[in-house]
């Protein structure tokens, strides 16, 4: 049987005749980060292929080590109907009418905890073209609400332009409104130009490109609320980075919900109780067209090592990941909760809320494009606060020497 590998894309040939869990074991690829498809159909660890088959084993995460399983062929947990997802943190399969229902269901459940979304918001759905966000926007369309997406132009070549196809596609199918802001029309860079030039690695001058536009945008077009499709892995990986480092006050303001201030738009996070599989396993069952190519710059994203490791732990503890999270919710964070004291004051440049003179968008902007910012000779406020962000010299004049 031929067997299509993702991300490079590849094709081998396996013999057949045997359960999905067998063929993975053999590929050495933990059953709980790929989707395995026949045809538009996905199969479970106790499904058995044929000779003849054609099928694709698609990751919904980077990296994952082999692990294999067996157990009888797996039914539905609520109508007791042929399984097509296993979800081994709550030790659950379900058939697909069934597994829309949980996923659906764990969405409300977390809207309902922190009172994210109301029936009369405006919601920006900030999507990326990828699974999760464009789950969301199903989700919340699904679901009644009035969500408008807004898609970031990052200009990463192909990558971009086939994620704001799939993008634009979703919208024209739904009838839904879509912004589009490319960042190099708007604001004179993209970001592989950003990582060659600045001083960030590339994905730390992505991150903070997309959430300077998604505030920025959401306040001008008068949205109540961005919501983005940061799903349990994510959160559970961005947990754990911040954990190792002590980042009291990153880990303070992670959180599902994060309310308005002054100059910030209200966050949510609607995804957060569900794992990448799962919102992976939805956008399919769905027939929702995303992207699955990685980004090609992702090779720096110090994100995915957390998530390496999660997954390590994940293959033979399910439920750590959720645990580790879920439990920081309900126990940790109110003690974090006082580290977040930021004081909070208008760009200079751009109005946009910052703790400095200028923000770090606006910093990065002019580090990326030589340019000035403001009127500096002999500021010597204005160098001492940009000193952590290590900016060369040459932006400051001589005065900054
Ligand atoms: Fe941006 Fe990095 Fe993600 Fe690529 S991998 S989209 S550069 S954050
Ligand atoms: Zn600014």
């Amino acid at each position: 049987m031929k067997v299509k590998l993702r991300n490079p894309d590849r094709e081998v040939e396996l013999a057949g005749g045997r359960k999905v869990h067998v063929i993975l074991g053999e590929l050495g690829i933990d059953p709980d980060t790929v989707l395995v498809i026949r045809e538009r159909e996905l199969l479970t660890r106790e499904d058995r292929c044929a000779e003849a088959d054609r099928i694709e084993i698609r990751p919904v995460i980077s990296g994952g080590s082999g692990s294999s399983h067996t157990s009888n062929r797996m039914k539905c947990r609520r109508c007791k109907a042929p399984a097509v997802l296993e979800v081994r943190r709550h030790n659950a399969a379900f058939c697909r009418d069934c597994f829309l229902r949980h996923v659906r269901e764990q969405v409300k459940r977390a809207i309902e905890a922190y009172d994210m979304l109301h029936a009369q918001d405006r919601i920006l759905v900030a999507v990326s073209g990828g699974k999760d966000s464009l789950a969301l926007w199903d989700l919340l369309l699904d679901l009644g609400y009035r969500a408008d997406g807004l898609y970031l132009g990052l200009g990463i070549g192909d990558y971009s332009s086939r994620s704001a196809e799939l993008v634009r596609s979703f919208a024209a199918e739904r009838n839904a409104r879509l912004i589009e802001i490319a960042l190099t029309e708007e604001y004179g860079f993209d970001i592989p130009t950003a990582g060659r030039k600045g001083s960030r690695s590339t994905c730390a001058v992505c991150g903070l490109s997309k959430r300077y536009v998604f505030n920025k945008t959401a306040r001008e077009h008068g949205y109540d609320v961005v919501a983005t499709g940061h799903n349990l892995d994510d959160e559970a990986a961005t947990l754990l980075g911040n954990t190792l480092r002590w980042q009291t006050d990153y880990i303070a303001r992670q959180f599902p919900a994060l309310p308005a201030e002054e100059g910030l738009a209200r966050k949510v996070k609607p995804l957060y109780r569900l794992s990448e599989l799962e919102t992976a396993a939805y956008a399919f069952l769905r027939g929702i067209d995303y992207v699955v190519e990685e980004c090609p710059l992702v090779a720096g994203n110090t994100q995915l090592r957390y998530k390496e490791a999660m997954n390590r732990l994940e293959a033979t503890s399910p439920g750590t990941k959720a645990q580790f999270f879920l439990s920081y919710l309900d126990r940790a964070a109110p003690l974090f909760a006082t580290q977040d004291d930021a004081d909070l004051r208008p760009c200079e440049r751009c109005d946009q809320p910052t703790t400095g003179r200028f923000c770090a968008f606006c910093r990065a902007q002019a580090q990326i494009l030589g340019e000035r910012l403001g009127e500096l000779p002999g500021d010597r406020e204005l160098v001492g606060q940009l000193s952590d962000e290590v900016m060369p010299a040459e932006l400051y004049g001589a005065a900054s020497q």
